[in-house]
């Protein structure tokens, strides 16, 4: 598996009671499977990615990636794990102002210490992946909410990770917007071997996947959330 979260909790302080985010979570993807994780503002989902993402050390349970078990991992070993194998779209993504496309995403390459040269060539092709082949030159706030997302999509795409981790991609997209983008994280999860988890609370973006999960007070269960079933 490349992502394997095994009874994964997590808690947070909440006044004088702990508040428990995410009820141990199991949760296995593998190359080329596209995982989709619905439920309420609220439900633990951006908590399950955090965890997900080596960034938040669950109380107990086990986080693996790309096979290894990061348990055990120092501080600098995981980041290395992170930078290398997992790339994150985040909810609230920050592209930098001044940066254009291009740069947006060779700026990943050289955080990673690697060539510049190659780097360009891989965030040319990235952008033409996404279908942004023509906008290498804008700049966030030349491009619309659709095209900034998919800029962000490309950049996670960067460092060639085998787990792909998004959050709300959709949330501020129109619905055919939305599709473009869900259809494209389809795409790119078959065509690059990914290990997607999408998380949404837009029951309506969950037809892509190939499994879909519903979060409740942080309990993750296979299945559509009542309500809403895959078209
Ligand atoms: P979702 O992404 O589904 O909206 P979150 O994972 O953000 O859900 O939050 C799950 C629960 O954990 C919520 O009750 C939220 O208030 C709480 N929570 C999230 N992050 C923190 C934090 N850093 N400290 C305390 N409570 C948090
Ligand atoms: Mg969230």
């Amino acid at each position: 598996m490349s992502l394997a979260l095994t009874d994964v909790v997590l808690t947070y302080p909440d006044g004088d009671r702990t508040l428990t985010a995410l009820d141990r979570v199991n949760l296995a993807v593998g190359p080329g499977e596209f995982a989709a994780v619905a439920g309420p503002s609220g439900s633990g989902k951006s908590s399950l990615l955090a965890v997900a993402a080596t960034l938040v050390t669950p109380g107990s349970g086990t986080v693996s990636v790309a096979g290894r078990d990061t348990a055990g991992l120092r501080p600098a070993e995981r980041t290395r794990l992170r930078r290398d194998h997992i790339g994150i779209v985040f909810q609230q993504p920050n592209l930098p102002a001044s940066l254009t496309a291009l740069d947006q995403l060779t700026v990943m390459a050289h955080m990673a210490g690697r060539s510049p040269r190659r780097a360009a060539g891989r965030a040319r092709a990235l952008l033409a992946a996404v279908d942004l082949a023509g906008l290498e030159h804008k700049r966030p706030h030349q491009m619309s909410g659709g095209e900034r997302q998919r800029v962000n999509i490309a950049r996670a795409l960067m460092n060639g990770p085998e787990v792909l981790l998004v959050d709300e991609p959709t949330s501020a997209l129109d619905h055919v917007r939305g599709e473009q983008v869900v259809t494209l994280l389809d795409r790119l999860t078959r065509d690059r071997g990914l290990a997607t988890v999408m998380v949404t609370h837009d029951l309506a973006r969950l037809a892509a996947a190939d499994r879909v999960y519903s979060m409740t007070d942080g309990r993750l269960s296979e299945g559509a959330p009542a309500g809403g079933q895959p078209r």
